[in-house]
């Protein structure tokens, strides 16, 4: 687990505002029903990771950042040491995470390895067993939500989101989701998206959501911007 998967060379679509490339790492300790990245998660990364400096090295002055995604990146046991290389090339850094691995996670916040962070609320902690077969990864998650909050209070650029399925989730869920953000002063950009797949693309073969419509009736967030991702309309 942790090992390097694949590489996309270009998007804009991953890290706001920045000209970036992905790095895949493979492996991933949940196993969402909607993962729509079954290949990444269940497979082995046998990309050299040197080779993925020589591309960053390449690509100096043509891209402005470098994402770390997975999977679960903080399962790559030289991931400090590519992003202290990235960060060394001039790029900033970005990971996607779900947030189980606090200590990884404060380690490099602690070495100022991470420009932007993008981290998973999976559901409430009461529908945790249900949704992700078990409780044990709450407190690592509130952990590093808890630290996340706190570095984007000095600088750090932070997301949250939650993928929707109304099958899954109820936006009483949503809203639980919500009033946490808004009671531990989070200030940043939370984003519910749609599920980018459904069936045999996904972990869980999910099937396509009865309405691809946003959820409507979610409590206004006090201190956060609310967005929606990937649904047909909303309201
Ligand atoms: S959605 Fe993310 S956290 Fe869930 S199984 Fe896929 S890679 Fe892991």
């Amino acid at each position: 687990m942790g090992q390097l998967y694949a590489i996309t060379p270009f998007t804009l679509l991953d890290y706001p505002g920045e000209m970036a490339c992905i790095a895949w790492f493979a492996g991933c300790n949940l196993r969402c029903a909607y993962c729509h990245n079954p290949d990444i998660v269940l497979g082995r990364g046998e990309k050299d990771e040197s080779a993925f400096l020589d591309f960053l090295r390449r690509r100096r002055g043509m891209l402005t950042a470098a994402v770390f995604s997975g999977g679960e990146a903080t399962f790559c046991p030289s991931l400090p040491i590519l992003m202290r290389h990235a960060k060394g090339m001039g790029y900033k850094t970005k990971l996607d995470t779900n947030g189980t691995r606090p200590t990884v996670i404060m380690r490099l916040l602690k070495e100022g390895l991470l420009d932007y962070v993008a981290l998973d609320y999976k559901c409430p902690a009461s529908r945790s067993k249900e949704l992700l077969g078990t409780t044990k990864y709450c407190e690592m998650f509130n952990s590093s939500l808890t630290q996340l909050i706190s570095c984007a209070q000095q600088g750090l650029g932070l997301e949250v989101r939650t993928t929707y399925h109304p099958d899954l989730m109820t936006e009483d869920d949503l809203a639980v989701i919500i009033h946490d953000l808004d009671a531990r002063g989070f200030k940043g950009n939370y984003y519910i998206q749609n599920i980018a797949s459904h069936g045999d693309k996904t972990l869980g073969r999910i099937s396509e959501p009865s309405s691809q419509q946003a959820p409507d009736n979610l409590p206004k967030p006090k201190n956060f911007t609310l967005s929606f991702r990937n649904f047909a309309t909303t309201n």
